[in-house]
């Protein structure tokens, strides 16, 4: 039997992008040596989207929904995707055609080179400013320091996984505050990269502001790193060190008491300053170990069309 191939495509909110995406989608699809399945995860869009993703569905039964009951985010979405993916190999991509479906040839050629894990790498990106482009290498650079697991810079959203990476994914990795390409990337197997030149958006507008990713880095970095957590004692060890000193100075030239109320006032706000980050770090940590315990749902189904849920 052919091996098939699932394209994951989560949408949200993208009327105008869906009908341009599946218009160039379709002839790299039928043009692979793969039999394939274009996977939609409808996340909870307040427009058209679904409606015109079940009429793609009632006119080609490669076309599968999965209509999530509410907006729960772009990895939620695709995460639901790759649970309901039946394919052997999975490839996870944007609906706003950012992410090139000539790609898809490549990616089953390194699929049928025994890979486990293809990561998408940009070259550059088109529709990102400068100011995205910046923070996007900085962010990458400040999580490769504190983390000991590294991340490809660039890597997008775009990636490709075997049947048995996906299984990894689908079994483990269902924390509820997460990094879904971070795991994708530290999970081993065979790996693969491929270049590609990020497109502009075909049509609509990004469905991330700059809030949602600073939010997103935050997260990330708290869930692969817990070097934050140490400040508390680097802070200790030189808050310990400073009074030393100025016990030292003081008994050395004998001056008694030491004068200067600016000196105390700054080092006091200066001390609270540093205890209220770490509390605040402390803080973050208890939230996402929270969210673990409570053991919330990552996405909800609403319903489904074109899926055979008996596989
Ligand atoms: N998306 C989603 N849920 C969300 C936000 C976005 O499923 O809450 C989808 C969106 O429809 C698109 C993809 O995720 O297919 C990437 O979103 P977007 O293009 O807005 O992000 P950007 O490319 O600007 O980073
Ligand atoms: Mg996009």
């Amino acid at each position: 039997m052919g091996k098939v191939l699932s394209v994951v495509v989560s949408v949200y909110n993208e009327e105008q992008a869906l009908p341009m995406f599946y218009q160039a989608a379709k002839p790299v699809l039928d043009g692979l040596s793969w039999d394939y399945e274009l996977l939609f995860v409808n996340d909870g869009s307040r427009d058209d989207s679904l409606r015109i993703l079940h009429d793609l569905a009632d006119q080609d039964s490669h076309v599968r929904v999965v209509g999530l009951s509410r907006n729960f985010g772009h990895e939620a979405a695709m995460i639901a995707g790759i649970d309901y993916a039946a394919g052997d190999g999975i490839v996870c991509m944007d609906a706003d055609l950012q992410h090139p479906p000539h790609c898809l040839p490549t990616i089953v050629e390194k699929l049928d080179q025994g890979c486990g894990v293809i990561t998408m790498v940009r070259t550059s990106n088109q529709s990102a400013g400068m100011v995205k482009n910046i923070t996007s290498a900085s962010f990458y650079w400040l999580i490769n320091t504190l983390s000991d697991v590294k991340f490809e810079p660039n890597a997008s959203d775009f990636f490709a996984v075997s049947r048995k990476a996906a299984d990894v994914l689908r079994g483990n990795y269902r924390e509820k505050v997460r990094f879904l390409r971070g795991y994708v990337q530290n999970i081993g197997f065979k790996r693969a990269v491929i270049c590609y030149e990020a497109q502009k958006r075909a049509a609509g507008e990004s469905k991330y502001s700059i809030r949602k990713l600073f939010d997103f880095s935050i997260n990330t970095i708290l869930c692969f790193s817990n070097l934050p957590l140490k400040l508390g004692i680097y802070a200790g060890g030189l808050a310990a060190l400073m009074g030393l000193a100025v016990m030292v100075y003081t008994l050395c030239t004998r001056q008694g008491a030491p004068s200067g109320y600016a000196t105390i006032v700054i080092l006091n706000c200066f001390m609270f300053a540093v205890l209220f980050l770490i509390v605040g770090i402390i803080g973050e940590y208890i939230g996402i170990l929270f969210s673990e315990v409570k053991d919330r749902p990552i996405y909800i189904v609403e319903d489904t069309k074109n899926i055979d849920l008996s596989k």
